[in-house]
């Protein structure tokens, strides 16, 4: 798209050729609209079928699109289209949907044993001091906002063969639903 747009921009204006690229352009930018569209809806479809929960961070994702850096892949993933997909997705579904406190501090606390130490967005792996793991990243922050979940739900961990069955009535899911 960028290719020809940038041909467009060249293109003399009010002319045929700059309204035939117009078209194109237009084209190509329905065409990724369509493939992000399809590629949620299937992505969160799966999600809220296959899972019995789901735990997101309630992030600033209005803040963090300021950030010039990051604010292209963001955008580029449609953070906000997809949480709310996955949210009501999850209603249709009867599964649990919760979301916590975006103030938690998810990347700086070892999901191991809790410790706490800074990590700039330019360390990719979480190297415990005190409990000597040493884990990617990302892999570390979900860890710890799967537990935050579970624990908002009265339940203390995942079970050992993995599939972290959440037998909760729903009055009690409505309460522990954080907003
Ligand atoms: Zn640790």
């Amino acid at each position: 798209m960028a290719k020809e747009q940038r041909k467009l921009s060249k293109k003399q204006k009010g002319s045929k050729n700059r309204f035939k690229k117009r078209i194109k352009v237009r084209k190509i930018q329905n065409k990724i609209r369509d493939t992000r569209r399809d590629f949620l809806h299937k992505t969160s479809n799966s999600i809220a079928k296959n899972y019995d929960g789901i735990v997101v961070e309630n992030l600033n994702i209005k803040g963090m699109m300021k950030n010039h850096c990051l604010a292209k892949s963001i955008g580029d993933v449609s953070w906000s289209e997809f949480n709310r997909q996955l949210e009501y997705k999850c209603k249709w579904n009867f599964k649990h949907y919760i979301k916590i406190d975006r103030f938690f501090p998810s990347s700086k606390t070892c999901s191991n044993c809790g410790y706490v130490q800074d990590m700039p967005l330019s360390k990719r792996v979480f190297n415990c001091p005190n409990c000597g793991i040493s884990i990617d990243r990302d892999l570390n922050a979900s860890l710890n906002i799967k537990n935050i979940g579970l624990s908002t739900l009265g339940h203390s961990g995942i079970n050992a063969c993995g599939d972290g069955s959440l037998e909760l009535s729903l009055k009690q899911e409505k309460e522990c639903l954080v907003n």
